[in-house]
């Protein structure tokens, strides 16, 4: 199978085996040394000494605990929206009775930073920024760093969706002034669905402590508490703690550096193949596509479930459709994780023949 949809992702040999291991006692100490382990490796490529919580959930849920440690009713919140992904940090904050100022954009455009200053200077009663990182929905990279200018400029707290960025797309979350980041491990980090993870800065701390809005399973001061014995507060999903153990030990080995090299070549190789092909990017500013994630208007008259189920049924490759008001019209290719070109460069020609796209003259 040809998984290309932009997580799940595929899982590297040693991480489904890890996946067979038999459970232990999540309170002894062969879970701690699983949990230390992955601290450490997960501090390494956040790029930050701040906490990072592990979390049995979806990265929603990692969402809705940055939401629910940090505020009470009431407090005015900044919600930065490209897509699908920005839409749902606006629909939690609303969830939880936040007062929310959403700035909007349309499909395919990034953030502009000087739209959030502007936001910040109109209402100085905003206490905090919520921004995606890279909407999975669009295929768009917002400019994280210097919208972190801004944030922290104005003194507020920046809290950044980072489940489908960090780990393949440049995120430093200290020097980037990134308070709160979220991700999840079935994207970059090649585990199967079932953990988030999230950094909390000391100044997210300070506002933790004076936050009153209703949590228990998602309290960080549980998770904190149980960080300090390299545990959890409640029973996590400890296979997927094997997994995640498995799947650092590769990052560890590749390097960040070249993880993150190798990401800019795989979104190079699929920007380019479908510009070759003149098939149209969502993103308006290529400068801003994203590396992990291509999506891409399908020629016209082309149904986009149809050549979804024909990539599925004739080559068994799994592009990802298009969410809220691009259903329907786009496709998706996921380049995180675990790929490399071959995979691509099979999906790539498996939907030129689908599309029925003459072969390029080489
Ligand atoms: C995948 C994703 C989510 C949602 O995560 P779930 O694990 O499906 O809950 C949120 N934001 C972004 C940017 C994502 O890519």
């Amino acid at each position: 199978m040809n998984l290309r949809t932009p997580g799940p992702t595929p899982l590297p040999p040693s991480v489904r085996e890890a996946l067979t291991r038999d459970m232990v006692d999540h309170r002894g100490p062969a879970f701690a040394a699983v949990y230390k382990e992955v601290d450490k490796n997960l501090h390494d490529l956040f790029s930050t000494t701040d906490d990072i919580l592990l979390l049995t959930c979806s990265g929603t849920g990692g969402l809705e605990a940055s939401v629910a440690n940090f505020f009470s009713a009431g407090d005015k919140v900044l919600v930065v929206s490209i897509g699908y992904f920005g839409d749902r940090y606006d629909k939690i904050s609303r969830a939880y009775g936040l007062d929310v100022t959403a700035l909007k954009y349309q499909p395919g455009q990034a953030a502009d930073p000087a739209d959030i200053q502007a936001a910040l200077e109109a209402d100085p009663g905003i206490a905090a920024v919520m921004v995606t990182h890279n909407d999975t929905s669009t295929g768009t990279t917002n400019d994280v760093e210097a919208i972190g200018k801004v944030v922290k400029g104005a003194g507020k707290l920046f809290l950044v969706d980072a489940i489908s960025s960090i780990g393949s797309i440049p995120l430093e979350t200290t020097a980037w002034g990134c308070d709160v980041v979220v991700t999840a491990g079935q994207k970059s980090w090649m585990i199967p669905p079932g953990l988030a993870f999230v950094s909390v800065s000391p100044p997210a701390w300070e506002r933790h402590q004076t936050s009153r809005l209703p949590r228990f399973y998602f309290d960080l001061t549980e998770a904190k508490k149980a960080s300090e014995i390299s545990s959890t507060p409640w029973t996590p999903a400890i296979s997927l703690f094997y997994a995640l153990q498995a799947s650092l030990r590769l990052m560890k080995e590749e390097g960040l550096s070249n993880i993150l090299a190798r990401h800019a070549r795989l979104g190079n190789l699929v920007r380019g193949r479908l510009a070759a092909r003149g098939l149209k990017p969502v993103p308006e500013d290529q400068a801003r596509a994203s590396n992990t994630v291509t999506a891409f208007y399908l020629p016209e008259g082309a149904d986009a479930r149809a050549v979804q189920r024909e990539l599925r049924e004739r080559f068994d490759v799994h592009l990802a459709g298009g969410q809220g008001s691009l259903a329907g019209k786009i496709l998706r290719i996921g380049h995180l994780g675990y790929v490399q070109e071959p995979e691509l460069n099979e999906a790539l020609d498996a939907l030129e023949t689908v599309l029925e796209l003459a072969p390029v003259a080489s």
